[in-house]
């Protein structure tokens, strides 16, 4: 996959940090989140680099090295897809071998909060690191962390991009995304450089943009229910209907327009119709992971979201 590390060189945390490398005061253990794992892949992968090149110069052998992966002082974890007591029990080894080129070591540890047990492993070394080693976590929601390892961390949370940002590092990649790619995905790269690859996004936004600005009777329910009922895309259509139905509650409450080209203030939303639809998108959620027919799920939420849209109205 292409590498968008140095895409964060530019962002106010990266800047934060490198300050604080620069000054030789960063914290021996530093925690970064964020809910795309893409961006925090490429943000800890750049913070790694720093910390072994200040200038993250791209061209001597710290930078190549990391770039290719093979670098024997920057250890990434987890070794397979998820986080576990093993990748913990072999950074606690690894801890105390010395370097081999550089003279500090640098353990990425990525979705840390994925394994207990793991995180409970590794409590040790965080409190009584070894000399000239750095460890640089990641979690794609602080909650999920345990408390004794948030005690020992520094901890800092990654903004997403603002839109133009986004669309500037995807042309600057020759990715091609859509006006609706951008806004749904909120400023996220690894979010948007996924939908951008999903070639009916498009045309799945509309339907579900229809549903949000046209559905006024139910007998537009069966109509739309047979469509919304898609197996492979429904819970990127419920995805969407969560997305605009936020948009508009920040619509009302900010009276600013979104990225998004919709009329909200035709569509007499309020605070308490939205509120109570956006009960129903989740509990269409629930019965979705709890296996409930599809069309069953379809044709209540629809019910639901018209129901209250008379009765809020
Ligand atoms: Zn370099």
């Amino acid at each position: 996959m292409e590498n968008f590390s140095l895409d964060f060189k530019n962002t106010k945390l990266f800047k934060n940090l490198q300050n604080q490398i620069l000054n030789g005061n960063l914290s021996h253990a530093t925690l970064i989140s964020s809910p795309d794992e893409m961006s925090l892949s490429c943000f800890t992968n750049l913070l790694a680099n720093m910390l072994m090149c200040n200038k993250v110069c791209g061209e001597c052998e710290n930078c190549i090295k990391i770039k290719s992966n093979t670098h024997p002082d920057v250890l990434r974890y987890p070794k397979g897809k998820t986080f576990l007591v093993s990748d913990a029990l072999d950074i606690v080894e690894n801890a105390f071998k010395k370097p081999i080129l550089s003279d500090i070591k640098v353990f990425i540890i990525n979705g840390v909060d994925q394994s207990v047990a793991g995180q409970n492993k590794i409590l040790k070394i965080l409190e009584e690191p070894p000399k000239n080693v750095f460890f640089i976590l990641s979690t794609t929601n602080t909650k999920t962390v345990l408390d004794t390892i948030m005690s020992r961390v520094q901890s800092y949370s990654l903004a997403p991009f603002n839109q133009e940002e986004l669309s500037q590092i995807l042309s600057f990649h020759n990715i091609e995304a859509s006006k609706n790619v951008i806004a749904f995905s909120e400023g996220y790269l690894g979010k948007a450089v996924l939908l951008s690859q999903n070639l009916k996004f498009d045309e799945i936004f509309d339907f579900v943009k229809n549903i949000f600005t046209q559905l006024k009777s139910s007998k537009d329910i069966v109509s739309y229910s047979k469509q919304l009922a898609d197996k492979e895309n429904f819970q990127l259509e419920l995805e969407l209907l969560f997305f605009l139905y936020r948009q508009a509650l920040y619509f009302i409450n900010n009276q600013k327009t979104t990225y998004i080209d919709i009329d909200f203030a035709s569509l007499n939303l309020n605070n308490k119709m939205i509120s109570q639809i956006l009960k129903h998108l989740c509990e269409a959620e629930k019965a979705l992971y709890a296996n409930v027919n599809l069309n069953l799920i379809c044709d209540n939420l629809l019910l639901h979201i018209l129901e209250e849209k008379y009765l809020w109205k």
